[in-house]
């Protein structure tokens, strides 16, 4: 096997085969991922000063890996490495692997937590990006006359063009409509009313605001006809009742994708049409659930955090980047066929998104659980923590629906969350549609006890 592989961009299984490829998807991968591991390290080891005086202080070289547990030696990467490294060697870092005029597509980050991070993609790998997508894109059962409408941003935004770059190869026909622009959502529906999409990719917050926008044009969600709904960009697609929600309202499955745009091909964390949690594509992308102090991979059954490294990139190959994502994997096996581990409850939150009340550790994603499983849930939320005379404040904002009695809806809700996150949450009720619908990433949790802490509040 050659190394980087080469595709045949002509080729594609029959329509009625479950799978792109059936020897590699349900076969033993151990001797194929090691083969691309080491001819990846050494390329990285090669071509970028960057990895080899990092390894070469961790005293780790692409000579000391032997087996696939020897990748654990190998130091992780954090993001603001990346940064560091861009800005001491702009625009790319030291970690770019060819030349710049090769860089045949430019994305990035929005650096909302930071610098914006550079992401140069050589036209091999965004052909391997394409392909990769293509073939996981099939396992959630998208085919060949699919018509897959694309209701996220166009721009520097990895998420729109991976899944676009799927599409093409996989040959459906890409209804790139995109998202973000002022009125677009109603001419998106407008749009899925007269082009019956059969497959609809977004955030699962937007996801659902389109589907109010649909109601409020008097048009029924499932009427549109959308038999396949995937997701990045945010957990919701693995939340089951956020799942139950998307798949109730618009008649079609709801699957999970994504793992972060440095990964690109970021649908390697995918569901398969079985929807037991998302598999990781080993062969692609190695992917290993991690402690999150020490970064050694911890037992299946367990939780830590996701560090991924590519298998197949010559641009800005990323080896034991950490996610800092939370999340437990499994080697039980799917009632597809495959054997990858999967991530059985998803990406349910952040390493640093957890947050502490009254000793209890809570994260947002279980809030969210709890409040789209109860009838007359309005549909949005928001936390906000305070500290109110030295004791943690925890109230949760949330929308009741028009038809239900919000005494009745309160009750329900303290109770459902007290259970759920195991302390009584402050609750202030308001009617559906008071907070604001996001076209992106909801941003849900307002932590404001460091404000007080520094004295800027009463
Ligand atoms: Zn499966």
């Amino acid at each position: 096997m050659s190394w980087p592989p080469q595709y045949d961009g002509s080729y594609r299984p029959s329509r009625d085969d479950p799978y792109w490829s059936r020897e590699i998807e349900c076969g033993d991968q151990t001797d194929s991922i090691l083969r691309k591991l080491k001819s990846q390290l050494k390329y990285a080891w090669e071509k970028s000063p960057f990895y080899r005086r990092k390894w070469e202080a961790a005293g780790v070289s692409p000579e000391t890996l032997r087996t696939l547990d020897d990748l654990a030696r190998f130091p992780v990467l954090q993001k603001n490495e990346l940064r560091a490294s861009q800005a001491a060697s702009p625009p790319f870092g030291e970690y770019l692997c060819i030349e710049p005029a090769q860089v045949a597509r430019i994305h990035g980050t929005s650096g909302t937590t930071g610098r914006p991070t550079v992401f140069g993609v050589g036209a091999d790998d965004w052909k391997r990006i394409g392909e990769a997508h293509a073939r996981i894109l099939w396992a959630c059962g998208i085919r060949p006359g699919d018509r897959v409408m694309i209701c996220s941003f166009f721009s520097l935004y990895m998420g729109s063009w991976g899944a676009l770059a799927g599409i093409e190869r996989l040959g459906a026909t890409a209804f790139p409509f995109g998202a973000g622009v002022a009125g677009q959502t109603l001419m998106g529906v407008q749009w899925a009313r007269d082009l019956k999409p059969t497959a609809f990719y977004s955030t699962p917050s937007y996801a659902l605001h389109f589907a109010d926008t649909a109601r409020k044009e008097g048009i029924d969600p499932r009427s549109l006809g959308i038999r396949i709904l995937f997701f990045s960009g945010e957990p919701g697609a693995g939340i089951p009742s956020t799942r139950k929600q998307i798949e109730e309202t618009f008649g079609g499955i709801c699957i999970d994708m994504g793992s972060m745009a440095e990964m690109s091909p970021w649908m390697t964390n995918g569901e398969c049409s079985h929807r037991t949690g998302m598999h990781l594509w080993q062969d692609i992308v190695y992917t290993q659930v991690c402690d999150p102090k020490t970064f050694q991979p911890v037992p299946f059954g367990a939780e830590g955090t996701p560090v991924y490294t590519h298998l197949e990139r010559t641009s800005q190959p990323m080896i034991r980047l950490v996610s800092g994502d939370r999340a437990m994997w499994t080697d039980e096996r799917c009632p597809c066929g495959r054997t990858y581990p999967r991530l059985p409850k998803g990406i349910y939150g952040r390493i640093d998104d957890m947050f502490i009340v009254r000793g209890e550790n809570i994260y947002p994603s279980a809030i969210e659980e709890a409040l789209r499983a109860i009838p007359g849930f309005g549909g949005e939320f928001r936390v906000i923590i305070s500290r109110l005379q030295a004791m943690d404040d925890l109230l949760v904002r949330v929308e009741y629906a028009k038809q239900v009695d919000p005494a009745a809806f309160e009750k329900i809700a303290r109770e459902r969350l007290q259970a759920k996150i195991g302390v009584r949450p402050r609750l202030e009720l308001v009617p559906e549609g008071s907070l604001p619908r996001t076209e992106f990433k909801a941003r849900r949790v307002i932590d404001d006890r460091d404000l007080y802490q520094k004295g800027t509040k009463p």
